[in-house]
């Protein structure tokens, strides 16, 4: 985790013009030829990808452009990233309470380091290189909690998708990193509020921070689909809908329950619980 190498905002070479045009030299585009277009970007993008075949990783390169609104964990790099795109509200805001901002980007902060110590990233050492370097017994008890998490999710059945169950495999190493993620940002408030005091309540909102903290968590995901794209990202996604995201890591963080009072016999509060990280 102290190894992590951060990268935020936006990489400097995007203002180096020779850096820029050197790196779209190959692509001219047409205003009246849309498709070829796309044909073109698509032949760059693979070239690109080929190029690095049996090349040293180049662990100072930015995995993504600026203006996206994501965040990405690399694990040959050992590298999380939070390009500018994201670093607005909901996510994040100077003018916006704390709670909120950990609640959003924290979390997403949270969720991105996580995945260094996930199904995958646990394969790779502190400098990105593919080595085994835990203990069996470590290895052993990560499988078992594993265990617990693919279960939960895989008898999650969405709604929009026919009834279909998602695959708690095939989400193991997203849903082990929102588990962590919300556990680590919750607990990186408290330290703040520890440090600066408790924030002053929001005027005529009727919220707790704590409240509000998981609130901003759960709008980030808020969305809906077609019943087909429901159906195809079940089967090709490795993110769980939206909606479990936040219903999956949060039964199994009891400090959403205690913050929105949840009684014994809530959906919230299920006998068993997860959690890995
Ligand atoms: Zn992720």
């Amino acid at each position: 985790a102290r190894a992590i190498r951060e990268r935020i905002g936006y990489s400097d070479d995007i203002r180096d013009d020779a850096y820029l045009n050197n790196e779209y030299k190959d692509l001219s585009y047409s205003t009246e030829e849309y498709f070829e277009n796309i044909l073109q970007n698509l032949e760059y993008a693979q070239k690109k990808r080929l190029r690095k075949l049996r090349v040293k990783v180049n662990k100072d390169e930015w995995v993504t452009g600026a203006a996206v609104v994501n965040a990405f964990y690399s694990s040959s790099k050992n590298q999380i990233v939070f390009p500018a795109g994201i670093l607005q509200p909901p996510f994040f805001s100077k003018g916006q309470a704390k709670s909120l901002n950990y609640g959003g980007i924290g979390m997403v902060i949270g969720h991105e380091i996580t995945h260094g110590f996930d199904d995958n990233g646990r394969n790779y050492d502190k400098d990105g290189d593919l080595k085994d370097w835990w203990t069996p017994d470590s290895t052993q008890k990560f499988l078992d909690l594993s265990k617990c998490i693919v279960n939960q999710y895989g008898n999650f059945s969405w709604d929009l998708a026919n009834g279909l169950h998602l695959n708690g495999n095939n989400t193991l190493g997203e849903n082990i990193a929102d588990n962590g993620g919300i556990r680590q940002a919750y607990q990186a408030y408290k330290n703040y509020v520890k440090e600066h005091g408790e924030e002053p309540s929001l005027p005529g909102i009727g919220l707790s921070h704590d409240q509000l903290f998981f609130l901003n968590f759960a709008q980030v995901w808020c969305g809906t689909h077609r019943p087909e794209q429901a159906v195809n990202s079940i089967k090709v996604n490795v993110h769980s809908p939206g909606k479990f995201r936040v219903l999956g890591s949060l039964q199994n963080f009891a400090e959403f329950a205690k913050a929105f009072k949840c009684n014994k016999n809530s959906y919230m509060v299920p006998d068993n619980i997860c959690r890995v990280w």
